[in-house]
């Protein structure tokens, strides 16, 4: 089924009627669309509502998150209330959207006209498709990273929704998003503070009073996530968080996605915002927490089952248990299918272990043979394929230069220039489009590549020292490797054991 995305933005027009504001204007655009796409039986997998209302890109959080979806050329659209909800900023940032939709293939739908922007007649876009040069591509996009990098170093906000206890607003006389205090707010997220610096209570616990004392976070009702949140969030001490959340490449189902992961090591800013608490509560809290943590490690008991969260029952699903015999009995510790009316029976622990990690290394030996043969081929093939497009492309380009230069120099007449101009700019679709293609394959090779940089290793790593590792070694690195393992034991003592690699089959 072919996937969509919605965007929705307040345009300047939309400010004529003061009263209304943005969410009513963001709400009546989203029913007029979403009846449209049930009409039309449109599926939308992701709504992306743009509050804040900058126009140039990188104030609109929203657009580059949009960008950054397209782009993984999953999306067959992007559906809006009219063109212009996506063009509007300069011509070069409008530019580089339709780009990015054209060479992503993606369409967009607007109640009253589709635009597929690979069909050369529609000649709206032409403008837009001149005026984009390759070399604007290129500086617009660095520019669009430095841009960013740069707002945070000066203590900008860059987030879509402002975090609890301040509201976003734009700053005046220069770009970009700062935050203002929320009164009220604020001084829920200072008592949040003491609750646990000073009074000691627990995460849960301050979740628990804030619900009963009718107090709305943002998403409603207060959770341990949300505390931990707050009590971990240096935007309070009047800091900026920057690259707290990269995009990060994962498998998922067998194949590669996107994912936004929190990272540790992310930069801090000096924030031209107001602090709402001081550096002695945001102490307490760090104080209280390493304490906590400490307890804990001591508190837990010792792992002893290497395949903990991995192992699964292979006739009813259920996450296998190990069970460990009375002093009085005299058996080693089994393996147990814990639901009730399965008819699983109980498998010894060693000698499942000794058979995954024998059907471990033959699949690796069938495994590492394969790649050996498969990489070298597929690599070389499209890295030259790709240089003989690219010199192509060069080529259309200069020739593109060329006609610029004869229309300056009068050699060429207005209409000479646009019709050789436009053959080659279907020319140079024909190749970019070619040039894609082999750009997505030769990503889709450097994904696989990537995850076996990681798992390689790992995998090779237990192989060879299996007897050496402890439990929770052991435990941390088939994690790393294998996506899960079944077992079953049948009533007459027949045992079956699957196992299911990370690593991406070719
Ligand atoms: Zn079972």
């Amino acid at each position: 089924m072919e996937r969509y995305l919605m965007y929705l933005r307040k345009s300047r027009m939309d400010t004529d009627f003061d009263e209304i504001s943005v969410e009513e204007t963001l709400n009546r655009h989203r029913r007029i669309l979403e009846s449209f796409c049930k009409e039309r039986r449109l599926n939308v997998v992701d709504v992306l509502e743009e509050v804040v209302s900058g126009e140039s890109l990188s104030s609109r959080p929203k657009m580059l998150r949009l960008l950054e979806l397209v782009n993984t050329g999953m999306y067959a659209g992007v559906i809006c209330i009219d063109i212009e909800r996506l063009s509007r900023g300069s011509s070069l940032e409008s530019g580089y959207i339709m780009q990015v939709l054209q060479t992503n293939n993606c369409k967009i739908i607007t109640p009253s006209k589709i635009y597929d922007l690979q069909n050369e007649s529609d000649e709206q876009f032409t403008d837009m498709k001149f005026m984009f040069s390759r070399y604007e591509l290129k500086t617009i996009t660095k520019r669009l990273v430095r841009g960013r990098n740069q707002s945070a170093s000066e203590g900008k906000f860059l987030g879509s929704v402002a975090p609890y206890g301040y509201r976003a607003y734009k700053l005046v006389g220069m770009k970009g998003n700062s935050l203002r205090i929320e009164p009220k707010e604020a001084k829920v997220v200072r008592m949040i503070f003491d609750m646990y610096g000073k009074q000691g209570i627990g995460y849960n616990t301050i979740a628990h009073e804030l619900n009963q004392m009718n107090i709305p976070s943002l998403t409603g009702t207060w959770g341990q996530t949300s505390i931990t949140n707050i009590l971990n969030n240096e935007v309070y001490l009047g800091m900026i968080r920057w690259k707290h959340e990269p995009t990060k490449r994962v498998v998922k189902d067998g194949m590669l996605t996107k994912k936004r992961v929190t990272s540790k090591d992310y930069e801090l800013y000096e924030g031209l915002h107001e602090p709402i608490i001081d550096q002695e509560q945001w102490d307490r809290v760090k104080a209280v927490q390493s304490s906590r943590n400490h307890a804990s490690v001591h508190k837990d008991k010792k792992l002893m089952n290497p395949f903990a969260t991995i192992l699964f029952c292979e006739k009813c699903g259920a996450v296998m248990k190990r069970n460990v015999p009375a002093k009085t009995q005299n058996t080693s510790p089994w393996y147990r299918c814990p639901t009730r009316g399965c008819n699983c029976r109980t498998i010894k622990c060693d000698f499942l272990e000794a058979e995954v990690v024998k059907a471990m290394s033959q699949w690796w030996g069938e495994y590492t043979i394969k790649i050996k043969e498969d990489k070298v081929a597929q690599t070389d093939s499209t890295e030259t394929a790709l240089s003989i497009v690219r010199e192509q492309l060069t080529e259309l380009q200069l020739q593109q230069d060329k006609i610029c230069e004869y229309l300056e120099k009068g050699i060429y007449t207005i209409e000479m220039f646009t019709k050789r101009n436009d053959t080659l700019t279907r020319e140079i679709h024909k190749v970019q489009a070619a040039e894609n293609e082999l750009l997505k394959k030769q990503g889709a090779q450097k994904d696989i590549h990537d995850v076996e940089k990681e798992i390689i290793p790992t995998t090779q790593h237990i192989l060879d020292s299996y007897p050496q590792l402890s439990v929770e070694e052991k435990n941390r690195l088939w994690k790393i490797v294998m996506e899960r393992i079944t077992a079953y034991r049948t009533p007459g003592g027949e045992v079956s054991i699957h196992i299911y690699p990370k690593l991406p089959m070719r």
